[in-house]
């Protein structure tokens, strides 16, 4: 079948002829689409396939997303680590597009997937033990040998990618490479200031989250998280993990749970003892607008989560 293109077609007749060069860009989640519209700054702006609210880890692309993809010049996205389900048609319908999967970049810093968490998770993980794992849905992540996927929430890692991203569009868009360098070079030193902000806050609480998002957050800026009640999959608990996440809750005197929009609360509050604060937290920003400020924005929310948590 031709491939019409027709979208494009559209666009070059009303665009002037340098807007027509800029690359059509679609990024994964909101977190990267903000990087990425930081240094289109004066250009253009990205597209967003997975809507604010909506969980990368579980989520189906509709038929309008197959045609954004079909039509993408980059596709500037996590890497499979998060989005197993958009690999393939990734493969198979944007193949005209340079791939630019983030977590695969040398310029990563990667923590293994999982199960770093010590207290909590070893007590939700009675039967770590065995090495006859033939039930273990949950562990998929560790036979795929794959890294803890969230790793936007370091800004050390953001700042990396900025001029990474500004070269990909250059290598497409060598017009505006200037402004994209410019633009990458600015957003870097953003972020290197609220590096030091946020290095200069006490974030160290008792705190257990919603699921195991938060590990390069905490690594970063010191702040541990005694547990997570689902894993770093989001797959649902079962009850012998929430049991065993209950007991130890207990014993060591978790006093706040940090839950994601995405996340049933109703299961929260099984997990924790009575009298324990919760609070929201975001990974993806969901409640924040879109574009250049979402990425510091969410990053200090999550601080302000973590820090609105009682403190002994
Ligand atoms: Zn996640």
């Amino acid at each position: 079948m031709p491939h019409l293109r027709p979208t494009l077609a559209v666009f070059s007749l009303l665009a002037t002829p340098a807007m027509a060069e800029v690359p059509l860009v679609v990024t994964d989640i909101a977190p990267v689409h903000s990087l990425v519209s930081m240094v289109m700054q004066g250009v253009g702006q990205p597209d967003l396939l997975i809507p604010a609210g909506s969980s990368p880890h579980d989520f189906s692309l509709r038929p309008s997303d197959a045609a954004r993809l079909q039509d993408a010049d980059l596709i500037v996205w996590i890497g499979e680590d998060l989005t197993p389900w958009l690999a393939r048609p990734l493969s198979i319908v944007a193949e005209g597009a340079v791939n630019m999967p983030l977590i695969e970049l040398p310029v990563t810093l990667l923590r293994e997937g999982g199960h770093e968490h010590d207290t909590l998770d070893a007590a939700a993980h009675p039967d770590d033990d065995h090495d006859d794992h033939d039930d273990h849905d949950d562990h998929d992540e560790e036979m795929h040998g794959s890294h803890d996927p969230h790793v936007w929430l370091d800004p050390v890692n953001a700042i990396a990618w900025l001029p990474e991203i500004a070269s990909a569009l250059t290598r497409q868009d060598p017009q505006n490479g200037p402004l994209y360098s410019a633009n990458a070079a600015n957003a870097a030193d953003m972020l290197d200031q609220l590096l030091d902000e946020l290095a200069q806050g006490d974030l160290a609480r008792p705190f257990i989250v919603s699921h195991d998002a938060f590990g390069y957050f905490e690594d970063r800026f010191d702040a541990h998280a005694l547990g997570s009640i689902a894993g770093a999959d989001a797959s649902a608990p079962g009850p012998a993990r929430v049991a065993a996440l209950r007991d130890a809750a207990r014993e060591a005197d978790v006093r706040c749970v940090l839950v994601e929009p995405q996340f049933n609360s109703g299961l929260a509050e099984a997990v924790v003892p009575q009298g324990v604060t919760i609070r929201q937290i975001d990974a993806m920003g969901s409640d924040l607008p879109l574009g250049a400020t979402l990425y510091p924005d969410m990053i200090r929310s999550i601080a302000a989560a973590i820090s609105g948590c009682p403190d002994e």
